[in-house]
């Protein structure tokens, strides 16, 4: 992982990031979005760059399931989520204020229409996460995965 570099995420990652608790399609998907989240988590004026394209948690995404990071549904809601935050793909920002403008902008009820086909949303960690992080506004949200928080 390029560290020292701006890391690319797409718009609706920034969304996922509250929600995650070391869930995902695979191990080698969830070891990496792990070691990113973590990373962020503890270096928040590392640099992000926007994308509504596939970032470096879609490149691990295990090639024996249907992939669904190309669809023009994923594509639409990266771009709608960034559009919300005044942000556009090819901007680069750091972590901690990005994680601050969407626990900002965004309540859980907004989920349930930006992220309505997304088949991780019945499972609330991603409401329940966004809820924790407006509740703590102000004492610098943390995703889940660096709080160590287990289902
Ligand atoms: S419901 Fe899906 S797309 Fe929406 S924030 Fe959660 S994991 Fe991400």
């Amino acid at each position: 992982m390029p560290w020292d570099e701006p890391l690319a995420l797409r718009g609706h990652h920034l969304l996922c990031q509250f929600g995650y608790r070391g869930h995902g399609y695979s191990k080698a998907f969830t070891d990496n979005m792990t070691a990113v989240l973590t990373h962020l988590s503890q270096h928040g004026e590392h640099l992000v760059s926007l994308t509504d394209t596939p970032d470096i948690l879609c490149r691990k995404f295990p090639a024996d399931q249907p992939n669904h990071c190309h669809t023009p549904e994923v594509i639409h809601r990266d771009q709608a989520i960034l559009d919300r935050l005044h942000l556009r793909p090819g901007q680069v920002i750091g972590w901690s204020e990005l994680v601050e403008r969407a626990t900002q902008e965004f309540c859980s009820e907004d989920l349930l229409t930006l992220c309505s086909t997304c088949s991780w949303l019945p499972l609330g960690y991603c409401q329940q996460g966004l809820s924790a992080a407006r509740l703590n506004q102000g004492s610098r949200p943390i995703p889940s995965v660096a709080r160590g928080l287990e289902p």
